[in-house]
């Protein structure tokens, strides 16, 4: 036990200074990425103009979600209603939703309904998800939230998509890191709410089929 403690002393030690590299990736990146816009492709470079600038951003968003990933548990747990926060999340996620042709219904069986968290997290893992429930309906469905308090005591969230649906390993796969199926994904996004999701002494529930769409419920205890 001795040298596990040790293994996880050195793993946290790495797993700081990794963020502290990443942090300090960020500003160069973004000089770089400021300069780029400054300057003024002809016609046949136009092509590599753009994809310099996308890849740009995808080390960015790669970055972000590392660092998420690393913060300590910096956690503030407060009384929060869970309707609040699904509905501050879904107004975020509006505008995506209107440019992609999805329709997202919200059913709260209940209003309020509390649980103990920290309220920027809860909605990072809302805004994760119905990302995802987005990205597998591609054109047009029905992304649908239903919120209520169950017989166990615990707050429901079940998340549900008209998308593409995954496969039996996929489901396997999801949420071991950098796992994607996306063409600009990070494999991060489930990682993060899994890791949000067990802080809050949560669980998550993951159904799907693949050509029929995905139901993803989130358990979190409610408060007393
Ligand atoms: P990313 O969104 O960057 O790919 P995630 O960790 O959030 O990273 O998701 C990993 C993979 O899991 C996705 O690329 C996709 O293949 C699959 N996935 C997650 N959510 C869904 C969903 N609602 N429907 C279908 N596939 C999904």
């Amino acid at each position: 036990t001795e040298q596990m403690l040790l293994n996880t002393e050195k793993l946290a030690a790495v797993g700081q200074m990794a963020a502290s590299a990443a942090h300090e990736i960020r500003n160069p990146l973004t000089t770089i990425r400021g300069f780029i816009q400054l300057l003024e492709p002809s016609f046949h470079q136009q092509e590599h103009y753009d994809l310099v600038l996308e890849e740009i951003d995808r080390i960015n968003l790669i970055i972000s979600e590392f660092l998420i990933l690393s913060k300590p548990q910096a956690t503030c747990f407060e009384q929060q209603n869970l309707v609040q926060i699904l509905k501050d999340t879904v107004a975020l996620s509006q505008p995506q939703a209107s440019m992609h042709n999805v329709q997202i219904q919200v059913h709260f069986f209940a209003d309020p309904i509390f649980i103990r968290g920290d309220g920027n997290q809860l909605k990072q893992v809302f805004i994760n998800l119905i990302k995802n429930g987005m990205d597998a309906i591609e054109s047009h469905g029905v992304l649908s939230i239903h919120l209520k308090a169950n017989e166990q005591g615990e707050a429901a969230v079940k998340i549900t998509d008209t998308g593409i649906g995954m496969t039996e390993t996929q489901i396997q796969k999801l949420g071991t890191p950098f796992f994607t199926t996306k063409k600009e994904g990070t494999g991060l996004g489930f990682m993060i709410i899994k890791r949000i999701v067990n802080q809050h002494n949560g669980k998550i529930e993951v159904k799907s089929k693949k050509g029929e769409g995905s139901t993803i419920t989130v358990l979190l205890p409610l408060s007393e």
